[in-house]
Formats: structure tokens, C-alpha cells, sequence
């Protein structure tokens, strides 16, 4: 990148040219980047900012660093003093420069700066809520899923996410060489595994040798067919992505890599290049977001992300209900709310640009998708289907065929019946009150839900 990198960027271009969309290099995304670089760092130079050993080493990190660049309540401090103490924080220079300073809900700060809400005692959050540790067979492996695993390479991110699901492991401390190993050795002795994601903690904030010595091990396994790499770093520290790492990673196919855009102001010039650079190394980009109250819970939101997504060439791939995770309560909001916003986009954009709503089963049980509902009715081969705008069709199997009808749900232990996915459970009352309006095919009645 030269020196003014938001100038350097061109929508076209040859072949080997980065090539970032008008649309993002215009966008008030780019302005707000522009103006909070100047802000917050004003004399610093092009090329420190553009040096990714300079923004990791800058990271705002301490409770005195904090409150020199943002302002917050001064009775928070003890409690945001606390927070710190248990969980570390870290917020690069270039995501910093994101945050706009006079928005106290700014949807960028609320990811990254620590608020008092996340020490609270009455947390109904745990520290484990995947139940990772319970199904991992060596530190560092999660093996869930017959033919894949996870393996946790780092215990360190580029920024730190307050409602991170490994909040438990960030504690800063090298994974050591010896249990990456065994990872190694896990995954080659279990010939069921033919895909890992490489995750963490950031595995890209390693130094590019290291990073290749462990994609060069795993390639060496012969039953690996894919190997995925879980990422923030393009939304939290793109300059990381030079031509070397791109080099290497590309020697390592097939490769993918999922990373993770919450918001459309992370959508910016800089991280556009980034994605640009992986996808020239042919690598394919799909993003997993978490839904975040007071982050991206609302429509336009969503809408604006996945149609920033859509111009940086990332795949919008799931949408995640925010795990119960300790001291992320503020976080989350409903099931309800996830499936709303999965319907506000159907129909309102391309079926391309929608993620995958899925709640992470608590206790291991894995990714559970969970969709609006658009088959109302479904027996002796006749459906009534609800469209996006809540009008009501009816859809006939060929008649040469049987005709099917609605599977009963399917239970691994029907007379466990349905675990609670909440404390509480489930409320009868309002799952019936949802059922109690019949759809009707003669008069294209408008879902109530519309
Ligand atoms: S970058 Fe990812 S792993 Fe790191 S703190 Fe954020 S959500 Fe967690």
C-alpha cells in the first residue's frame, strides 16, 4: 500500500491491481475512517500506520491509555477497572479510528471498550458455553463433528470482543509448540477428520513463518482435504494482509477463510484491500457475525453489512445468536429477533447476501439453523408456503409421485422430549399465541408476522 492508503485504492485497474468498489471507497464508512485517523492519531506517519507490527504494538490496552482517547462516566472507571482485571482488552489504532467519539452508543466502542455492565454479578452468562472443553480430546482441539474439528492455535486477537465466546482462553500466553503438535498429531492419527479450522485467538496475528509451519504440517496430512482459517484481523487489522502472508497462505490450498464483520462502519477502504488481497490469492471470504443488541439488532443495519459484504466480495454466511457467554449479557438479545432479521432481508436483497441464522446449541449440541417460517402446511402433497411480503401460495407435488407431508420433528430420545435451551424453557404460552392465526389460500392473507 502507498503511503495515503484510502487515495491509493483503485475501483479498476489491471488484472494484479487491487481493486476496492467506488461504492466503498466513497462511502461515509470511508470519511468516518479518514476522520478518526486524524482525531485520534494525528501525527502519526503513513508508514507506521500502514505497518501492522505498529498497530499491534499500539494497541490501546490499559484503563489510563483508554481514558485519554474516550470519554466515559468517571463512576464506571472502578467497575471497568474490574472487568480489566479478569478479562484483557486491546483495541488497535486503525479500529480505534473507526469509533466515533461523540456517539456513546457507537456500535464500534461498544465491541471492543469494556463497560461496567460486563462485571455485573447478576451475569446468568458461563464461561464454557459451547461446551468446547468438554469434547476436546487434546488442549486445544474441540472435535464436535465427525469429519472436522477446531484447533486453537492462539490465545491472542488483534482487538479483544467483549462478547467473545473464548473470552476464557485470552490471556496472552503462547500456545506452546508442544501442544500444537499434539494437535497435529490428534488430527493425523483421526483419519474421519478431512476438514479443521484453524482458529484461536487470531492465527493471523503470527508472524507469517509460524503461521506456514503449522499450514505445512497439517497439508501433510493426507486424509486433510480443507483447511479453514478463522479470522477478525481483516475487520480489526487489515494492513496485516500484505503480499507475504497472502504468498504464503496461498501455498497452502485449498484454503478458505471466515471472518467476522458485525457492523457496515467496518466496512472501510482498508479492509475492502485486505479482502481483496486474499480473494487475488484465491481464497474464498465468508463472514460469521454475532447478533449484538445495540449493534446490529435492527434491519437497516443488517441490510447495509450484508450489502458491504457483497461489494468486498465476502459471502454473508451466518448470523449468530451471541452465546451466553459470562459477562456478555448486554449482548444478547432473542431468538425471535435473529429470525426478524433474516425475514427483513429475504426478498429485500439478493438470497446471495443472506447469512444463516443459527443458534450454538448450549452444552455441545452445535450449530442449530434456525429460519422464519415458509412452509405453514405440508400434507398429502399439497404446501402453503408464505412468501416475503406474507402472502400465501399453494404448491402441488407432481401427481405421478407420492405425495409427501410435513416430517414430525425428529428427536434423538423422543421420550427425553425437548431439552431447554433457557432457563425457564420454552413459554407455552407464546409459542401457542404464534400458532393460533391458520393460514388461508383463498384470500392471500397476510401473515400476522408481516
Ligand atoms: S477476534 Fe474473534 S476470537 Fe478474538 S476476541 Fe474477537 S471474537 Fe474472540
Amino acid at each position: 500500500m502507498t503511503p495515503d492508503s484510502s487515495s491509493s485504492i483503485s475501483p479498476k485497474g489491471s488484472a494484479s491491481d487491487p481493486c476496492v468498489a467506488r461504492a466503498v471507497l466513497q462511502s461515509p464508512q470511508a470519511a468516518r475512517a479518514a476522520r478518526g485517523r486524524a482525531h485520534f492519531y494525528p501525527g502519526v506517519s503513513d508508514a507506521d500506520w500502514n505497518d501492522w507490527r505498529w498497530q499491534f504494538r499500539n494497541r490501546v490496552h490499559t484503563l489510563e491509555q483508554l481514558a485519554t482517547m474516550l470519554p466515559f462516566p468517571p463512576q464506571e472507571r472502578a467497575a471497568i477497572g474490574g472487568v480489566l482485571r479478569e478479562f484483557r482488552m486491546g483495541i488497535t489504532p486503525y479500529y480505534l479510528s473507526l469509533i466515533d467519539p461523540a456517539d456513546p452508543a457507537d456500535p464500534i466502542a461498544r465491541q471492543v471498550v469494556p463497560v461496567a455492565a460486563e462485571g455485573a454479578s447478576s451475569s446468568d452468562g458461563v464461561d464454557d458455553p459451547l461446551s468446547e472443553e468438554k469434547y476436546s480430546p487434546v488442549p486445544g482441539i474441540t472435535h464436535r463433528y465427525p469429519d472436522r474439528c477446531l484447533m486453537v492455535v492462539s490465545n491472542s486477537c488483534a482487538i479483544y470482543c467483549r462478547y467473545c465466546t473464548r473470552k476464557r482462553i485470552m490471556a496472552e500466553d503462547v500456545v506452546s509448540d508442544l501442544d500444537l503438535q499434539r494437535m497435529v498429531d490428534y488430527i493425523a492419527a483421526t483419519p474421519a477428520i478431512r476438514d479443521v479450522v484453524v482458529s484461536g485467538g487470531d492465527p493471523l496475528t503470527f508472524a507469517t513463518d509460524k503461521l506456514d509451519r503449522i499450514l505445512g504440517k497439517l497439508r501433510a496430512i493426507p486424509h486433510l482435504e480443507i483447511i479453514r482459517i478463522g479470522s477478525r484481523v481483516p475487520v480489526s487489522l487489515p494492513m496485516r494482509i500484505d503480499d507475504e502472508l497472502t504468498q504464503m497462505l496461498a501455498r497452502h490450498h485449498p484454503l478458505w477463510i471466515n471472518v467476522h464483520f458485525n457492523h457496515p462502519n467496518e466496512v472501510t477502504p482498508d479492509a475492502a484491500l485486505a479482502c481483496d488481497r486474499l480473494s487475488r490469492a484465491g481464497i474464498p471470504l465468508n463472514n460469521q457475525s454475532a447478533l449484538l443488541r445495540g449493534v446490529n439488532d435492527d434491519e437497516a443495519t443488517q441490510l447495509a453489512l450484508v450489502h458491504g459484504l457483497m461489494l468486498m466480495r465476502v459471502r454473508p454466511y451466518y448470523l449468530y445468536h451471541c452465546d451466553p457467554v459470562r459477562g456478555a449479557d448486554h449482548f444478547r438479545t432473542t431468538i425471535e429477533r435473529g429470525i426478524e432479521m433474516i425475514e427483513s432481508l429475504r426478498g429485500h436483497t439478493s438470497g446471495l447476501a443472506i447469512p444463516q441464522f443459527a443458534v450454538d446449541a448450549p452444552g455441545g449440541g452445535g450449530k442449530i439453523p434456525v429460519n422464519p417460517q415458509y412452509v405453514l402446511a405440508y400434507d398429502h402433497g399439497r404446501a402453503i408456503l408464505r412468501n416475503f411480503q406474507g402472502r400465501i401460495y399453494e404448491a402441488q407435488d407432481p401427481p405421478d409421485l407420492p405425495g409427501g407431508s410435513m416430517p414430525p420433528p425428529r428427536l434423538a430420545n423422543p421420550a427425553a422430549g425437548v431439552e431447554s435451551l433457557a432457563p425457564g424453557g420454552w413459554s407455552n404460552e407464546k409459542q401457542s399465541h404464534k400458532e393460533s392465526s391458520p393460514p388461508s389460500a383463498e384470500t392471500g392473507w397476510v401473515h400476522p408476522r408481516r
